[in-house]
């Protein structure tokens, strides 16, 4: 089962926010697994891919010494994993394949409620807590800014209150958890979201395939999430002002409908959500019988 040359090692974090996300990404491209007894591996059934459960900060280094072949993680954990590399004179050999549509959050600069913020420049000579220090690290040195990185491993937040820090850089995606703790967000030096990371070390062809399969369903499944399929009766007459109405769709397809020569049948797949508003206006400009249906798979 664990062919190197043939099977595809991917790995996904263990236990946090990417975790639901990735299997699910997976599961929606087809895959169908068993559980190893360790929870450390997942094997595929019907496809030559295999999971692997790590911590986020491990799988760019995984990915880098080719123990994984593909691996899902935080742009944010990419890049700063990059700088570390680049910093210590290794070079990063991890590329990035495509970036997802979750995980979505920031990187920001925040200060404890009731200090002033202007710019970067107010952190000038102070102490700015941070579990990415090689990021900030640039973001200071391109401002030409001079401050101290107290660089921690968790519980950033806190810094403040407990005197060991003056500003925070930490990830924020609602903001809830910097309002708990007495902080606003002032500035954000990184966007992040999930992102695929690829081995630059040459695979076998049967392994080329495979990624380049699953990239292309992965496209499909995220094309697919906001896309519906209508279908809608129209007189003729009004086909130019529904076309118009149809929510991100390209040429639609156009049928007689069978003994009724001025209406026509109007199919076409939307990319955007298609909300009760748009049905609306789609009847107000003469539609009838309209049927939104989910798309379930797609391949361009
Ligand atoms: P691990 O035990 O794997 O090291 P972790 O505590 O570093 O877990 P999580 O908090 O699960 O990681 O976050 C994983 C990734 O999710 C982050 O690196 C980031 O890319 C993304 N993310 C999205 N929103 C947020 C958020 N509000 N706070 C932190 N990370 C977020
Ligand atoms: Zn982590």
């Amino acid at each position: 089962m664990m062919d190197k040359a043939t099977r595809l090692k991917v790995a996904l974090q263990k236990s946090g926010r990417l975790t639901d996300n990735s299997l699910d990404l997976m599961v929606r491209c087809g895959l169908k697994y068993s559980r190893g007894k360790d929870q450390l591996m997942c094997y595929g059934e019907n496809m030559p891919l295999d999971l692997l459960f790590v911590r986020d900060d491990d799988i760019p280094d995984l990915v880098q010494q080719d123990v994984c072949d593909l691996g899902i993680v935080g742009l944010n954990v990419i890049e700063e994993k990059r700088l570390a590399f680049q910093a210590k004179g290794v070079q990063p050999l991890f590329d990035q394949l495509m970036t997802l549509d979750y995980g979505k959050c920031r990187l920001s600069i925040a200060v404890p409620d009731g200090v002033e913020y202007k710019d970067a420049r107010s952190l000038h000579g102070k102490r700015i807590a941070t579990t990415y220090p090689n990021i900030l690290a640039r973001y200071l040195r391109q401002r030409d800014v001079q401050a101290e990185i107290v660089t921690l491993s968790g519980a950033v937040e806190i810094a403040p209150r407990l005197g060991r820090a003056d500003f925070i850089c930490d990830l924020v995606s609602t903001g809830s958890t910097l309002l708990a703790n007495h902080l606003w967000e002032a500035e954000t030096i990184l966007e992040s979201q999930a992102a695929i990371i690829t081995t630059p070390v040459p695979v076998s062809a049967e392994k080329q395939d495979w990624i380049h399969r699953l990239t292309m369903r992965i496209d499909g499944v995220q094309q697919v999430k906001e896309s519906k399929y209508i279908m809608l009766h129209a007189p003729r007459s009004k086909l130019a002002d529904i076309r118009k109405l149809l929510p991100g769709s390209e040429s639609p397809t156009i049928v007689p409908l069978d003994g009724n020569g001025d209406k026509v049948a109007v199919h076409a797949v939307c990319r955007e959500n298609v909300f009760w508003e748009t049905l609306e206006s789609l009847k107000g400009a003469g539609a009838s019988a309209i049927l939104v249906l989910p798309v379930e798979k797609m391949l361009a």
